[in-house]
């Protein structure tokens, strides 16, 4: 049977708007040793600001951020949502007559008849379309076309506020490694990384590369510790799934990632990762 201070900790946790489900992760909480973070809307408040239009070609800046926007009508990822604030203007459905969200790369959208491609670096090797090296900090999204490069958009996130604390927290908890694994460029990530004081970054990655990330520090924990992943959901429900703890931030997160997710943090702050690892350990001294 399951000692009833075990449900005290999952609803002292839910208190503090942590939703553990179910008592045996509450209980793997104590044994955590990894924490792998997904960057966009986890660490960072995946909320961006469009830094630097860069039109080429002949396209004007209006054109460039148009078809960016429009091409990101229909997706709800936090790069299309900050690209459609930008552009302020509401876009009409009947608009766009073709939609295809290429996880880890972009957008490929028909709008108005025109074939545009709004994505990374990936997506336009991928595409074989030939693109300017970016002078701008910043994720890059670059955008074709009918297959003639219009330019790119610079945009930039900023860390939550209390990332930073939450990493130290960890590492007082006794964490062996905090480690990101981002699909925005290595520049971006590995500033961040730095930022936050985090031991490792891994850029540039699909998500299938970041399940394999996963499946590799798993390997190297030892049989009693326990790896946390902490993701926003947004293409990253596998990863959620294949962690011994998936955590997902509930405001920002998908459905999906609730769905997928052992514990859900309704705050999206990750300074309740730490949080919740104390109450595992708290309920832990209470039923021993
Ligand atoms: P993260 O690890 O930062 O959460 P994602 O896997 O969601 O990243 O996306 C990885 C990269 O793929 C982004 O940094 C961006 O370059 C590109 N990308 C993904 N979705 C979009 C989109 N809707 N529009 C433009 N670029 C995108
Ligand atoms: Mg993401």
């Amino acid at each position: 049977s399951i000692p009833l201070s075990f449900f005290g900790g999952v609803g002292g946790a839910s208190k503090a708007g942590i939703l553990i489900k179910g008592s045996n992760y509450l209980e793997a909480l104590n044994d955590v040793k990894y924490v792998l973070f997904d960057k966009t809307g986890t660490l960072t408040k995946g909320v961006f600001n469009v830094t630097r239009i860069q039109p080429e070609n002949g396209f004007l800046s209006d054109e460039l951020l148009a078809y960016a926007a429009a091409a990101e009508a229909h997706s709800n990822h936090p790069i299309a949502v900050s690209i459609r604030a930008a552009y302020g203007i509401e876009i009409q459905p009947d608009q766009i007559e073709g939609y295809n969200e290429i996880s880890g790369h972009g957008i490929e959208a028909t709008v108005k008849g025109k074939e545009v491609f709004a994505g990374n670096e990936k997506l336009m090797n991928q595409e074989k379309i030939a693109f300017t090296k970016p002078e701008a900090d910043g994720t890059i999204v670059h955008v074709a076309v009918n297959r003639v490069y219009a330019g790119y958009l610079a945009i930039s996130d900023e860390v939550k506020e209390d990332a930073a604390s939450a990493i130290r927290m960890l590492k007082e908890l006794g964490i062996k490694k905090t480690v990101m694994l981002t699909g925005d460029s290595k520049t971006v990530g590995e500033r961040v990384g730095h930022q936050l004081g985090l031991d490792e970054v891994h850029a540039e990655l699909l998500p299938h590369e970041k399940v394999a990330q996963v499946e590799k520090w798993d390997a190297r924990k030892l049989k009693n510790e326990k790896l946390i992943f902490v993701g926003d959901g947004i293409n990253d429900t596998p990863v959620l799934a294949r962690a011994d703890i998936g955590m997902a931030m509930g405001g920002l997160g998908s459905d999906a990632a609730i769905e997928a997710a052992d514990v859900v943090i309704m705050t999206d702050e990750p300074s309740k990762i730490p949080e919740a690892i104390k109450i595992a350990k708290r309920t832990r001294r209470i039923v021993w």
